[in-house]
């Protein structure tokens, strides 16, 4: 695909989500699909940007990216659904391609859509305060937070994939524990699925929260 400099787009409008208060926090781990941008500005700026595929590929190749990226998450999904969550890399390899075209798209359409405002607001807030951020994503996800000009805030990225376990497995959020010596209670997940992020935290012990944290919380945070 070809690649042009697309210049940031202004940060999306706040979202109000209600979320518990968290104290003692000392690293919070970011999901980043859905969490750290919106689905459906990136839909918007997938469909903008459909027209330049169209002349690079035509249709026939449009149709069976789609229909193979389509093909490798449903298997993810199933895998999620499975006991235990376990990532089966035989299933996902034939998807190779597919999966490097997505990540071609998605780095240029996140360029243009930049985070939501408030995500880019707490990130510098719990910078400010000396909390540990890490990325926690289902896939390799440096590149995304590069697009979006969020990789500062980060000190490292953990895909799923490569820790063997999809969420709502625990093992992703014990590994990022074991790695930074501290216990659940003190760790901090923010994601927007309820049945991988929420459900995980839940079975980990540690504290959660939706994308778009209340000031309340934000400030109980970083009291502490
Ligand atoms: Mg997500």
């Amino acid at each position: 695909m070809e690649r042009v400099n697309v210049p940031a787009a202004p940060p999306q409008t706040v979202r109000r989500v209600h979320c518990p208060s968290a104290t003692g926090v000392k690293v919070v781990s970011w999901d980043v699909d859905g969490t750290l941008f919106s689905y459906a500005e990136l839909t918007r700026a997938l469909i903008r940007l459909a027209p330049r595929k169209l002349r690079a590929g035509g249709w026939a190749e449009i149709r069976k990216d789609i229909r193979d990226v389509w093909k490798f998450h449903w298997l993810v999904e199933r895998q999620r659904r499975q006991p235990g969550s376990r990532v089966i890399e035989s299933e996902l390899e034939p998807f190779s391609s597919a999966s490097d075209k997505e990540r071609e798209a998605l780095d240029l359409a996140l360029r243009q859509i930049g985070p939501p405002e408030n995500v880019v607001q707490l990130l510098e807030t719990l910078a400010a305060a000396g909390i540990r951020q890490v990325a926690l994503s289902d896939f390799e996800c440096r590149y995304k937070l590069r697009a979006l000009g969020l990789e500062r805030y980060f000190d490292m990225s953990y895909s799923c994939r490569s820790l063997g376990f999809w969420k709502p497995s625990p093992v992703p959020l014990q590994h990022i524990q074991r790695i930074y010596g501290i216990r659940p209670h003190e760790h901090l997940h923010i994601g927007d699925r309820l049945d991988a992020d929420q459900e995980a935290c839940a079975r980990n012990g540690c504290r959660s929260a939706r994308p778009t944290l209340c000031m309340s919380s934000l400030r109980a945070i970083i009291r502490t």
